[in-house]
């Protein structure tokens, strides 16, 4: 007899700009169909999307509430059958919310474990999503290549802690960034270490990406590990410090 297999494919990652510096990204299974946006930037921009692709929403994860995160959730919901899936902690935050997790939460879609980590920093309630059969982890407004988000509501410590996190996933993650910041980013990462040949190096790529109009989004942990400062700062005072030094850059 012939024993029978299940196979999942993976899973499809669509990315395209949204608004001045946003990402919007689309995540499907080919198996079922089921198709993720991560945070809704630009309804306009996520619906043509869709309709080039031929495919159908089903859900909204949220990584925050940032209106250029969630304020597309509810026009979204009129449009789509869908579920919005987010962070419980910040429930009144995020509209339309239907499925509210938390740090450790595990999901599955369409037969892929998703991994719910709370990275709080950037606000509280922020939470990012890891993917490990696709080597990929959207990262919302907590770690951008070479940066990491302002600190609108949390703490040092907190954010330390979430970019910790963040570093401890498997060093080939795909780090899905929701912000294009890589060159200001990288301009103020290379006065922090003018020496770190990894930064000098980045730089020159994402430069190059750049001119031609191309994405610098995905990079990786590793990537960061070697170039980021603030993923590289030892201490939660020591982000702090480049932190405040960035935001007067
Ligand atoms: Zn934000
Ligand atoms: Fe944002």
């Amino acid at each position: 007899m012939k024993e029978e297999t299940t196979v999942t494919s993976p899973l499809q990652i669509h990315m395209f700009p949204c608004l001045q510096d946003n990402y919007g990204f689309l995540v499907r299974s080919p198996d079922t169909g089921e198709t993720a946006c991560i945070d809704t930037p630009e309804v306009d921009k996520i619906v043509l999307a869709l309709e080039e692709k031929g495919w159908t929403l089903t859900h909204i994860w949220n990584t925050h509430h940032h209106w250029d995160h969630a304020g597309g959730n509810l026009e979204l919901k009129k449009l789509y059958d869908l579920k919005i899936i987010g962070c419980e902690a910040d429930r009144k935050r995020l509209p339309g919310l239907d499925i509210g997790l938390k740090d450790g939460d595990h999901f599955n879609f369409a037969g892929h474990d998703v991994h719910v980590m709370e990275t709080p920093g950037h606000t509280i309630g922020h939470i990012i999503y890891h993917i490990p059969s696709a080597q990929a982890a959207f990262v919302g407004d907590t770690i951008f290549a070479l940066g990491c988000g302002r600190l609108f509501e949390g703490t040092p410590e907190q954010m330390f802690d979430s970019l910790a996190k963040i570093s401890a996933l498997p060093d080939d993650t795909l780090l899905y960034c929701a912000h294009e910041y890589t060159l200001s980013n990288g301009r103020f990462a290379l006065t922090v270490e003018p020496d770190n040949q990894a930064l000098i190096d980045f730089m020159a790529k994402a430069k190059t990406r750049r001119a031609n109009n191309l994405p610098t989004i995905p990079t990786t942990v590793m990537a960061e590990k070697l170039a980021n400062p603030f993923v590289r700062a030892n201490s939660a005072e020591r982000l702090g410090a480049i932190r405040k030094a960035k935001d007067n850059f």
